[in-house]
């Protein structure tokens, strides 16, 4: 242990040459410290002993990659709506598993919103996953065979591909020795002063077997030597590293296991109509009424009542009520800002999730029920919505750096990214 903690050593970001954000997606800030507390995280461990310290930060709804990647991005004030969504202008339905999708409201924000970008080309996707042709061609990375590429060419066209304060993006799966490879040559001849990595492994084991499992955790294991690997290679070059999380994850009880039928199934009676749309993203979901006619605020506001005295669903946001978005919990009625359970944060983000022009009539969000949060979809941990940790993350970074006051984490590094 102790071997392994003296590689570690204490770096002066005053004299960076830039940063590398290392994402640990999904990790919540409650699973962070136990980790820590049970030792299966060393080398995180570690740096919080050698001049990096742990700051609490929060996420807004709803409580994703993507969402947060666009935050930081291009604009903190700007969300998206969840991991599904209906498009009002286009009637068409939005996914962000969907490349075509993310690029037409990729290229809709970086019109309005340059920040990471100095010389208005793009820098990062917002992609995971495979590598799409077009890619290619573009100066776009998502992925070491693309790095790779891009590598050669810089090589063959000095100057042209990379300009300095450009941000590589990276997701990986896990750090191979391929993508390590392609990574330290990127530092090494590319002059971006920002990286930012997302490592998405122990993400992905939540969703399929839950928080708990052996494989999740180990996962995490794997993440911490990936991470002491990276922390190496970015000293090497003189580049910081920072670790952060984009958002938290609770464990979960899918709806249809808890209660016996879908969401779906229940909202059909429920609602009092069967033209309607329901769009889950985990622990939260946009439900669209009226579809084929006008929208009824006393129709959806009746719905929203019945719905809200669900045991599984708390609380149901009915955003375009005639007297604002309105809260509903219990089958009660509550204006934003007198709801027992609401934080300033809290009420903020719903505010901005009610307001966006592409939320549902309803918006719901599953309840907690023994720990678990409930799930419209059939995963064994979930995010989007606000409970059980799913806004709560964290940002390790170095003691002297200059720190933003904010507990935003999105805030909080685009602010690390631009007072370098
Ligand atoms: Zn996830």
């Amino acid at each position: 242990m102790n071997a392994i903690r003296n590689k570690i050593t204490a770096n002066r970001p005053c004299e960076t040459k830039g940063y590398v954000f290392i994402q640990i997606d999904g990790l919540s800030f409650k699973e962070l410290k136990h980790a820590l507390e049970t030792d299966l995280i060393p080398g995180i461990g570690s740096l919080l002993e050698n001049n990096y310290l742990l700051y609490p930060t929060l996420n807004p709804l709803p409580t994703n990659t993507l969402n947060f990647q666009f935050r930081f991005l291009y604009s903190p004030d700007r969300i998206i709506p969840g991991s599904r969504w209906l498009d009002r202008n286009s009637g068409k339905i939005v996914s962000i598993t969907r490349f075509a999708h993310m690029k037409r409201l990729e290229n809709r924000l970086k019109m309005k919103h340059d920040f990471i970008r100095d010389d208005g080309r793009l820098f990062g996707t917002l992609l995971k996953g495979k590598t799409p042709a077009e890619l290619r061609a573009s100066p776009i990375f998502n992925h070491a065979a693309v790095l790779a590429d891009t590598i050669a060419s810089v090589a063959r066209h000095p100057g042209r591909s990379f300009q300095p304060r450009q941000l590589l993006l990276l997701f990986m799966e896990r750090l191979t020795r391929r993508n390590l490879n392609s990574l330290k040559k990127a530092m090494r001849v590319s002059g971006a002063s920002l990286y930012y990595i997302n490592l998405m492994s122990y993400d992905q084991a939540g969703h399929k077997l839950g928080l708990g499992h052996g494989v999740t955790l180990h996962a995490l294991r794997e993440i911490d030597d990936q991470i002491r690997t990276l922390v190496r290679s970015c000293r090497n070059e003189g580049l910081t590293p920072v670790l952060f999380s984009d958002h938290g994850m609770a464990p979960s009880i899918p709806f249809k296991k808890a209660f016996g039928l879908s969401l779906k199934e229940y909202l059909y009676p429920a609602s009092g109509q069967n033209d309607f749309l329901m769009l889950p993203s985990g622990n939260m979901a946009h439900v669209y009424l009226n579809l084929d006619g006008k929208y009824r605020a006393d129709l959806a506001e009746s719905a929203a009542r019945k719905i809200s005295s669900h045991p599984g669903i708390d609380p149901v946001i009915q955003p375009r009520h005639p007297d604002g978005p309105q809260v509903f919990s219990g089958g009660g009625t509550h204006s934003f800002g007198n709801h027992p359970w609401e934080d300033d944060h809290l009420r903020n983000s719903m505010n901005l999730l009610a307001f966006h022009p592409d939320a549902g009539d309803l918006i719901l969000f599953g309840a907690a029920i023994d720990g678990n949060a409930v799930n419209f979809m059939n995963q064994k941990s979930c995010h989007n919505g606000w409970i059980l940790g799913q806004r709560e993350s964290f940002v390790i970074a170095p003691s002297s750096a200059a720190l933003p006051e904010t507990d935003d984490t999105a805030r909080f590094l685009r602010t690390l990214a631009s007072t370098r």
